[in-house]
């Protein structure tokens, strides 16, 4: 018995979501007492495979096949489904990705299972994993356990498990070519959905300075502007900035807007709602500046300074430029 994680690619580039399910899938091995192994599937996947061969796994496998060459439901659900009953895992796991939503139910249902879709966390109990998923728009967590004799199929959320904490190491790859029928495919792929260019890449920011609510008003949004050039960062915001249009829609950061991990996440004004949370627990560390002490964004702030922003921002601000020269 193993932990299986299945990684997404396109065009031969890794879906940046892969290696948080590969971090998630080698905590729950971890966890279990399990081995973890992992398989990229398509078509000339060698060279994936091969950098796959670079992580802490018991093997890699390389799912290869002319018909796997574009995406589709039909054909990742026969390769993935061949795969399984080779490995015969306890547990498959997979990024949260459009790709995953489209096939993995399916897939799941091959083997009398649901998917459990979009976990944000896990934690063991008596031995067995206790998986916890948004309820009702996030409005509730809820703790789901997989039964049944089958493996158990999970997908994690992007950001809910961290990419550089994937341990490296080195293991064997195993080339498997599935028995796939052409007439068996009914999709006809097309090109890929791909999101429209965005002016500003907040995931590649080192540094973001992050505005919610208790800014008040646009006219105080220069204050925050101010610290994000004083530290040489990028300007974020929570979803109600960007949906009163206050800033663009692109500097949302949280489920519904980006997920970042920069090297500083400076949180001005905002609560920590989980849909916040999840766009941007990655970031290696938290500032959080809020004047309630019980904010919930306190509980994953690495620094906390409880008290009005009005006053704080601007000194914060002063400071950086002296340091800085
Ligand atoms: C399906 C769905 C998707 C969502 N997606 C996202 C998403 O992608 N991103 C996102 O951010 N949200 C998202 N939300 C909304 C989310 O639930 C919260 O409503 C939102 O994150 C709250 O934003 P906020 O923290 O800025 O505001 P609030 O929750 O109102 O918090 C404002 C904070 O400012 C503090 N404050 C007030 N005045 C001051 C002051 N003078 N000095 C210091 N602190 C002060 C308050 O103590 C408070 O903690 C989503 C919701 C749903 C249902």
């Amino acid at each position: 018995m193993s932990i299986l994680v299945i990684m997404e690619q396109q065009d031969g580039k890794w879906h940046r979501m892969s290696w948080e399910a590969l971090s998630a899938g080698q905590q729950f091995g971890a966890a279990l007492g399990l081995p973890v192994e992992a398989a990229i599937v398509g078509q000339g996947v060698g060279e994936l495979a091969a950098e796959l061969a670079t992580k802490k796994l018991a093997k890699v496998h390389a799912v290869e096949h002319d018909l796997l060459k574009d995406y589709t439901a039909d054909g990742y659900t026969a390769a993935a489904e061949a795969l399984i009953k080779k490995v015969n895992p306890k547990l498959v796991v997979f990024p949260h990705t459009y790709q995953v939503r489209d096939f993995a139910p399916k897939l799941a249902t091959r083997f009398s299972q649901v998917l459990v879709s979009d976990v944000i966390g896990a934690r063991m109990d008596s031995g067995s994993p206790v998986f916890v998923r948004l309820l009702f728009q996030g409005k509730l967590n809820g703790d789901v356990r997989v039964s049944g004799n089958g493996p158990g199929f999970v997908s994690v959320q992007a950001g809910a498990w961290r990419a550089d904490m994937v341990e490296a190491g080195s293991a064997p790859v195993e080339t498997l070519t599935p028995a796939l029928d052409a007439s068996a495919i009914r999709q006809k792929p097309e090109a890929p959905f791909r999101e429209s260019a965005r002016a500003v890449d907040l995931t590649a920011a080192d540094i973001i300075v992050s505005v919610g609510r208790g800014i008040k008003e646009q006219s105080n949004l220069h204050l925050v502007e101010e610290l994000a050039n004083a530290m040489g960062g990028e300007l974020a915001a929570s979803r109600p900035i960007c949906d009163s249009g206050w800033l663009a829609m692109e500097r949302q950061v949280g489920s519904s807007g980006q997920t970042v991990s920069p090297k500083v996440y400076i949180a001005i004004g905002i609560s920590g709602a989980i849909q916040h949370l999840v766009g941007m627990k990655g970031s290696k560390a938290i500032v959080a500046i809020n004047k309630d002490a019980n904010a919930p964004i306190f509980e994953i702030a690495d620094y906390g300074i409880v008290g009005d922003l009005f006053e704080i921002v601007p000194a914060l601000t002063e400071a950086v430029k002296v340091a800085r020269g």
